[in-house]
């Protein structure tokens, strides 16, 4: 592969994890998922050093300060970020780092490395109706909280343009088809 990162956003509740489990079974594609740092407190049956680093508030600033992320944002009173450490030991195993990150956190990524060197995806869902929909049958959040992420989504939509591929993520194995082509091609 010639292009050295993945970066793949969209707005939370698009479905992006659901992509990504079939492409990481894929091993021809040799992706390998970036795991980010966190602030937040794990949930059920999430693992340190598996799904992410989770790190206190204090261990966080202190890489902040010593310049050890690629980026970091936070997101919902949560910070989150890209570690060097992790980009380069999974280019030092042969693999491609795949970043899942949200909007910001993206472009970020993209504005420290030159358009050849990343192939980026913005996911996006079918229509606003479909993920405002897909947010209230989750039933987890309060109309309030449900207002709050479509301003955000709304807020993020506006980014899409930035991202090399838009992927609509209406059919889960299509948008698998359509991601896995597209990294296929970049070969
Ligand atoms: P969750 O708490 O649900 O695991 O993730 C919340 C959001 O944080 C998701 O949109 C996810 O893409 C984003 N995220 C995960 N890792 C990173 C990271 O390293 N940097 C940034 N900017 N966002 C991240």
């Amino acid at each position: 592969m010639n292009k050295k990162l993945v970066v793949f956003t969209g707005p939370s509740a698009v479905g992006k994890a659901t992509i990504e489990k079939h492409l990481f079974n894929d091993e021809s594609l040799k992706l390998e998922l970036s795991i980010s740092a966190t602030t937040r407190r794990p949930r059920e049956g999430e693992i340190d050093g598996v799904h992410y680093y989770f790190i206190s508030g204090e261990e966080f600033d202190k890489k902040i300060k010593n310049n050890e992320f690629i980026e970091w944002n936070e997101h919902f009173s949560n910070k989150y970020g890209t570690l060097k450490s992790e980009i380069n030991r999974i280019i030092d195993k042969g693999n491609v780092p795949f970043m899942e990150v949200e909007v910001i956190g993206a472009m970020n990524i993209l504005e420290n490395y030159k358009d050849e060197e990343t192939i980026s995806f913005f996911i996006r869902p079918p229509s606003m109706k479909e993920l405002e929909n897909r947010i209230r049958a989750r039933g987890s959040e309060t109309e309030e909280e449900i207002s709050e992420r479509m301003a955000r989504v709304y807020d993020e939509m506006t980014f899409i343009n930035k991202f090399q591929h838009v992927v609509v993520n209406d059919d889960v194995m299509k948008a698998v088809e359509n991601v896995t082509n597209i990294i296929k091609g970049n070969k």
